[in-house]
């Protein structure tokens, strides 16, 4: 570990490269800042340049350092290429997380193919391609921490089957690659974020209702803020949680139900 036998800064990210997916807005943003602050070159991936590269704006106001790629992470030679263009502009990645989702809500009995397979594309099989991917970038250092955004939803919530099912295949996804990845020194952890003040969230018309029900649900009464899901990847991206791996922390303010 870093400067064994000396007080340290912990969760310091220092010339670490770290991708993140869904960069460009909402949580995803949070958490780029985030890992940008600690240190670390952060590779902004996102099928939105123009909201990718002002992540990569206000980034570097603040001083530090992240680049924008256009990536959609359904597809393989898309993420190849995002892949390549990451590693010859940054150097190879320490940390990847898996942010970019997408929900298409709709009931039951009312949802289509489509609705099922856009949502199970876009929030769990790119979590099986994007780290496919970055995980033989990982393995020639044995090094890695790959962070998986899952969500509370995958306990089960209505119009959200495909959402639900994605979300929870998520999770069976970070045990089996933790359980794989080990051996190559490459932790695989979850973070479930319940009800989240992002600006899309917050645009909804039905916000004010939901801003007055996360107060009644949540014990820890308000709803979360972008910061609290970053800086729960923070930890879980730092070389000091080596020991922590498929393990799903959820963000919720304490609620456990749907
Ligand atoms: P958001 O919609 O605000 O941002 C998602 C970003 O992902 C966008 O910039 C979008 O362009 C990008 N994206 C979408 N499809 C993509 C693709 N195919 N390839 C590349 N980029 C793509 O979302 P958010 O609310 O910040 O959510 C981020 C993650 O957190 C998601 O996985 C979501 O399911 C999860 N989550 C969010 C909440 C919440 O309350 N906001 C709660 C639980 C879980």
């Amino acid at each position: 570990s870093i400067m064994k036998g000396s007080l340290t800064l912990p969760h310091r990210l220092q010339d670490q490269v770290a991708i993140v997916t869904g960069g460009g807005a909402g949580i995803g943003q949070g958490i780029a800042k985030t890992l940008a602050g600690a240190g670390a070159k952060v590779a902004i991936w996102d099928l939105d340049t123009a909201a990718s590269k002002e992540t990569v704006h206000k980034i570097e106001t603040l001083g530090g350092r992240a680049v924008a790629f256009q990536a959609d992470v359904t597809k393989a030679e898309s993420i190849a290429d995002a892949v390549n263009q990451t590693v010859s502009e940054l150097g190879e990645p320490q940390i990847l997380v898996n942010n970019a989702g997408f929900s298409r809500d709709r009931s039951f009995l009312e949802m289509s193919q489509e609705d099922w397979d856009s949502v199970l594309n876009v929030c769990l099989t790119s979590v099986f391609l994007v780290s496919q991917a970055v995980v033989a970038r990982m393995i020639p250092s044995s090094y890695g921490r790959i962070i998986n955004i899952a969500s509370r939803a995958s306990l089960g919530e209505r119009k959200k089957a495909n959402y639900s099912a994605a979300k929870a295949g998520v999770l069976g996804l970070t045990r089996a690659m933790s359980i794989e990845l080990a051996p190559q020194g490459i932790t695989v952890n979850a973070v479930s974020p319940g009800l989240i003040r992002t600006d899309r969230v917050m645009n909804m018309p039905t916000y004010a209702d939901i801003d007055r029900r996360a107060k009644e649900h949540t014990p820890i009464k308000r709803p979360g803020e972008v910061s609290d899901i970053a800086d729960c990847v923070l930890f879980l991206a730092s070389p000091e949680t080596g020991f922590i791996s498929g393990e799903d922390i959820r963000v919720t303010g304490g609620r456990y139900s749907s």
